[in-house]
């Protein structure tokens, strides 16, 4: 077995980076927030818990922008 050290491995080595601009729209952008937030969360693992704040934040932006893309999308004016 080779003895680690401290030399850079080569660069095609390393685990691909996750692209910083992913061209994500905003509804992909707040579900993706809420969805993170809750895999992270202590407060939503814990089914004992009370409800998260920050997660129905998180759901109530992704819920809006939701429903303004569906009044959109049938005509309504904002
Ligand atoms: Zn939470």
């Amino acid at each position: 077995m080779d003895e680690p050290t401290n030399e850079p491995r080569p660069a095609d080595s390393r685990p691909r980076l996750v692209a910083a601009h992913t061209n994500l729209t905003p509804i992909q952008e707040a579900w993706g927030a809420y969805a993170r937030h809750q895999l992270h969360c202590r407060l939503c693992a814990d089914l004992d818990a009370g409800p998260c704040q920050t997660a129905a934040l998180l759901r109530q932006a992704w819920e809006t922008l939701t429903r303004d893309a569906f009044g959109r999308l049938a005509g309504e004016t904002a």
